[in-house]
C-alpha cells in the first residue's frame, strides 16, 4: 500500500504518542523487563513461547509469544504478540512486520482503552498545569487548597496531601474540584478511581482523613478543553492543508489560502516541529473566515485538545465556530474570532 503524503505525516505525528503508549505497555510486562506491578484493574498474562521471530523492519528478534491485558473496569481486552510491543515501543508504529506474524495492525484505540491511556494523558496533563500557572491557558484557572496532613493512596501507599485543587473552564464555566490523591491515581496508576484505603474493603463510617470517589473524566475533558472528537476533526482538517502534509481536496464550499513559511515552531506538549506558518479558512457560503496557525491544527489532530502551545503561537480554538465555519454553507449567526498570537 502507497501511502498518501498526508498520511505520511500524520503517521508521524502519531509517532512519539504511539512510542509512549507501548512503554506504557511493556512496563506492565515482566517478560520484556517492564518492572510496573499492573494497577488493579488491569489482569496482564504472558504466554511467552521457545523460539523468536525476526521483525522485518529491523532484524531485531523478539520472542515468538504474545500477550493479553485486561481491563477489568470496562471489560476490554487485547491480545498482542510481542512483535508487536516492539512495532510500538521501537518503531512507533501501529504496523508490525515479523517473520512469522507477517504484517499486522494494532487496534490502537483499544489499547489506548485497555490501558486507561487516557487517564494517564489528562493526568499528565494537569500536573503540568499545576507546576507551570503562569503558563495556564486563557481558558483555565486553578485554585489551590493544601492542607495541613496527608492521606495514603490505597493502591500504592504513598501519602499525598489531603487537599484539593479545583479548575475552571471560564469559557464554559465549568469547573471541579479535584482531591491531589485523585491526580496521584490519575498519574501514576492511571485510574479515575482513588481512595485512601483499599478499594473494596469497607470503611469505617466514622473515620476521618478518608478521600474516595470517581473522577468524571468528560466533564475533566471538557473543563481543560480536549476531546477525541477535537482529536477526529483536526485530523481532517490537517489533511487539507498542504503545510500539515495533507493532501486531501477541500470541500467545495471551502477557501484555503495556506502561508507556509521557511521556519518551524516546536509544540510545548510533544516537541514536535510544525511549520510555523498560518492559514487562512473561508467559506464561500457565508464568507466567514478564520485564521490558524498550523500548531493550532496540530493540536487538534494530535492531541484533542483546542488549547495550542506553539514556541511561537499560543491560543485557544474555538472549535465550535471553526467546526460550523467548515461544515455548513449557510450563514454562521456569530461572529469569527481570530485567535490572538
Ligand atoms: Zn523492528
Ligand atoms: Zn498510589
Ligand atoms: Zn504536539
Amino acid at each position: 500500500m502507497l501511502e498518501g503524503e498526508g498520511q505520511s505525516h500524520g503517521h508521524h505525528a502519531g509517532e512519539i504518542e504511539l512510542k509512549k503508549l507501548g512503554h506504557l505497555l511493556l512496563s506492565y510486562l515482566p517478560g520484556l523487563g517492564g518492572r510496573i506491578k499492573p494497577p488493579r484493574y488491569l489482569e496482564v498474562e504472558e504466554r511467552p513461547m521457545r523460539g523468536v521471530e525476526t521483525c522485518t523492519l529491523c532484524g531485531a528478534t523478539v520472542n515468538m509469544g504474545e500477550l493479553s491485558v485486561r481491563n477489568l473496569d470496562n471489560e476490554l481486552q487485547i491480545e498482542l504478540p510481542y512483535i508487536a510491543v516492539h512495532a510500538l515501543v521501537t518503531h512507533g508504529d501501529r504496523g508490525f512486520h515479523g517473520t512469522l506474524r507477517g504484517d499486522g495492525q494494532i487496534d490502537v484505540d483499544l489499547l489506548k482503552d485497555v490501558l486507561n491511556y487516557e487517564e494517564y494523558r489528562i493526568g499528565r496533563l494537569m500536573t503540568a498545569l499545576l507546576a507551570h500557572t503562569s503558563l495556564l491557558p486563557e481558558h483555565l484557572t486553578i485554585e489551590e487548597h493544601m492542607m495541613r496532613g496527608v492521606v495514603p493512596c490505597g493502591e500504592c501507599g504513598d501519602h499525598v496531601n489531603m487537599g484539593y485543587f479545583v479548575v475552571t473552564n471560564t469559557h464554559n464555566e465549568r469547573s471541579m474540584q479535584v482531591p491531589y490523591l485523585a491526580l496521584h491515581g490519575l498519574v501514576e496508576h492511571k485510574d479515575a478511581n482513588y481512595a485512601s484505603h483499599e478499594l473494596g474493603d469497607s470503611v469505617d463510617a466514622g473515620a476521618d482523613e478518608v478521600i474516595d470517589g470517581r473522577l468524571d473524566m468528560e466533564l475533566l475533558r471538557s473543563i481543560l478543553g480536549q476531546s477525541r472528537a477535537h482529536a477526529e476533526f483536526g485530523q481532517r482538517l490537517a489533511s487539507y492543508l498542504e503545510g500539515l502534509g495533507g493532501s486531501e481536496p477541500t470541500p467545495r464550499h471551502l477557501d484555503v489560502v495556506e502561508h507556509v513559511q521557511r521556519g518551524l515552531e516546536t509544540c510545548a506538549v510533544c516537541g514536535e516541529s510544525i511549520n510555523m506558518g498560518t492559514f487562512e479558512l473561508r467559506n464561500r457560503h457565508t464568507g466567514h473566515e478564520m485564521v490558524l496557525p498550523y500548531v493550532a491544527v496540530h493540536s487538534l489532530a494530535a492531541h484533542g485538545d483546542a488549547y495550542f502551545r506553539g514556541s511561537l503561537h499560543r491560543g485557544w480554538v474555538d472549535v465550535p465556530l471553526l467546526n460550523r465555519l467548515v461544515k455548513r454553507t449557510w450563514p454562521i449567526v456569530q461572529r469569527v474570532r481570530r485567535t490572538r498570537r
